[in-house]
């Protein structure tokens, strides 16, 4: 184990060092009931630890309703049965320019102190051979925000899966989210938001980067 200096400072600095989130071998052999079960025993131990008298009617049900909002709700997004199916259409029309999908909800939570990460996304991509319905987007998105994140891994995995199904490496995503864990604990900043942007293929391409960010910029106004 790590020492707690080193655990704080992973913590602090957000590192993140792969794509993949990293799941145990075995994370999908019991069921979400099983799972809820027991994630309402340990968080009770956790209450119980804190001092807190678990008999008071306020309080008895709060271990089920924290594991049953982990697994089903705010963790769905680690069970990859619950990946939405992302259907694409034929490029019919031919459409070549640029399609923008602006202010996604991002409503994650960070992996390092299991606390709120709050915000959007901005996705753009140039179509080749496939489209995408626009909610799909949206699914997508949301699935991966469910999970313990990091926002970098969080827009890297969004892009390489539109990168995939849209077959195109022409795909930009942009993050601009605020972390409660920078500001209700740490150094306590209530302002300061994170942008992260990935992109592949033309939008490499400073001028083509520009164009995406002067739209995403106009409708912020
Ligand atoms: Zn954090």
């Amino acid at each position: 184990m790590k020492d707690k200096e080193q655990i704080e400072i992973v913590g602090d600095n957000h590192f993140s060092a792969n794509i993949e989130t990293p799941l145990r071998a075995d994370a999908f052999e019991k069921s979400d009931i099983e799972k809820i079960k027991n994630i309402q025993h340990h968080f009770k131990m956790i209450m119980q630890e804190m001092g807190l008298d678990l008999t008071d009617d306020s309080l008895s049900g709060t271990p089920f309703r924290f594991a049953k909002m982990y697994v089903k709700e705010l963790f769905y997004g680690l069970n990859p049965v619950n990946k939405p199916k992302l259907s694409t259409f034929e490029n019919k029309y031919g459409y070549k320019k640029m399609l923008v999908e602006h202010n996604i909800t991002i409503d994650s939570t960070c992996e390092h102190h299991f606390l709120p990460i709050v915000g959007h996304a901005h996705i753009g991509y140039v179509p080749t051979k496939k489209v995408i319905g626009l909610s799909k987007i949206n699914r997508l998105v949301d699935y991966y925000s469910h999970r313990p994140q990091v926002q970098e891994r969080l827009a890297l995995q969004i892009l390489n899966d539109l990168q995939n199904v849209l077959e195109t490496k022409d795909v930009i995503v942009v993050i601009n989210a605020k972390h409660l864990c920078v500001s209700s604990r740490g150094i306590k900043d209530k302002n300061s938001f994170t942008t992260t942007l990935e992109y592949g293929g033309c939008f490499l391409s400073k001028s083509t980067r520009k164009e995406f960010l002067n739209i995403i910029n106009q409708q912020a106004l």
